[in-house]
């Protein structure tokens, strides 16, 4: 399915030869997939000596993903199919506070999107909230309680499997199935929402840390001397390159171009730029990107604030364009929520990393004490 993914269609010698599993063996692999209809035949091919061969795709009919999103008290919710395509994008909804609540929303979105896919076989569910897993850290006004509640409701619900996310790597996986990045590729990914978070793609495989938080980029330290941050730093990127921030530092503040202020803007540009020396030096990516929920046009004009800046790094003297700002728009959280269990079922190496590295009870999990704070 990976190798069908990474490369459109494929004989069965080619599935084959690029698994390197034997031609009988990939005979009957294939055999079973078209019959779960996974899989489907495209005609044939003439091949380069003797019978011409039949190709093989991802059919994209064989099933889709549903996908949620959790930010600022919003559920958003969408489907896509085994092709990547949007098939299904649901009237978004407050999150209710109490389990029971939400268990009667999401049976709600549950029986009007099988309504609306019949025929369709569900492979899996994907959640993506705005918060790094295992932490106190929270963006908004919510109680652990309450966000604990809200992701057992989801998590006990559906029969399929559900894969969890943070928003900021679910957008990141959104890139590589959906957006500018070829599969397989290598990049940094900077999400720009409420808060600010980050992915690091490698091999088209996401590097997740021991808890699943690596690329959290929003408490890359800009200014010891800044305001405190909820991490309990000074002067973290998110204070500076957040809506969240935004929002805080200018009361009324719409998000028109005519509204957020120019020194705001600057000051932003000025704090990505130093969080892009870091980032440079330490990973060395082929392409960063910049993406997430906040509006297009502000992190166009963060970006070309940002070029006229002086911020060196390995990477600088490239000719290229630092840093590109995702097609994907301000869904990208939600599309990489469809993304997961897609790509759970089309990657193997990601199939064992979600079942590894993320269940319930790591994202709802008291964290570990800070050994600095222990120690005092
Ligand atoms: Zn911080």
């Amino acid at each position: 399915m990976d190798a069908l993914r990474r490369n459109g269609s494929l004989s069965r010698v080619e599935i084959a030869r690029l698994s390197g599993l034997t031609p009988q063996a990939i005979r009957n692999i294939v055999d079973d997939l078209l019959q779960t209809n996974l899989i489907r035949e495209t005609g044939r091919r003439k091949g380069f000596r003797g019978q011409p061969q039949i190709n093989i795709e991802i059919n994209p009919d064989g099933g889709y993903s549903l996908g949620f999103h959790a930010e600022a008290g919003i559920l958003h919710h969408v489907a896509a199919n085994l092709g990547g395509q949007i098939v299904y994008e649901g009237k978004s909804l407050p999150i209710p506070r109490s389990k029971a609540d939400m268990l009667e929303t999401i049976a709600e979105i549950d029986a009007k999107s099988q309504h609306e896919l019949k025929g369709l076989m569900r492979l899996g569910v994907g959640a993506v909230f705005s918060r790094p897993a295992s932490s106190k850290w929270f963006i908004h006004e919510q109680s652990p309680e309450e966000f604990a509640a809200q992701s057992q409701a989801l998590a006990g619900y559906f029969d399929e499997e559900i894969v969890f996310e943070n928003d900021a790597n679910a957008a990141a996986l959104a890139e590589s199935m959906f957006g500018l990045v070829r599969a397989g590729g290598n990049f940094v990914y900077i999400f720009v929402g409420e808060g600010v978070g980050g992915g690091i793609v490698d091999a088209g495989e996401p590097v997740r840390g021991v808890r699943g938080n690596a690329g959290e980029f929003g408490h890359i330290l800009i200014d010891p001397n800044g305001e405190k941050c909820h991490c309990g730093n000074n002067g973290c990127l998110h204070g500076y390159l957040s809506i969240g921030g935004l929002r805080r530092k200018y009361k009324d503040v719409s998000l028109e171009p005519s509204s957020v202020p120019d020194e705001w803007i600057n000051s932003a540009a000025s704090a990505l730029g130093r969080a892009l020396v870091s980032l440079e030096n330490i990973l060395d990516p082929e392409r960063v990107i910049v993406g997430g929920t906040a509006p297009e046009w502000l992190l166009a004009e963060i970006v070309s604030r940002l070029a006229r800046q002086d911020f060196p790094s390995v990477r600088s003297e490239l000719a290229e364009q630092r840093l590109e700002i995702s097609k994907l728009g301000s869904r990208s959280a939600l599309l990489g929520a469809a993304a997961l269990s897609l790509l759970n079922v089309t990657n193997p190496s990601l199939a064992k990393l979600t079942k590894q590295s993320f269940s319930l009870d790591d994202i709802v999990a008291t964290p570990r004490v800070n050994a600095n704070v222990k120690s005092s």
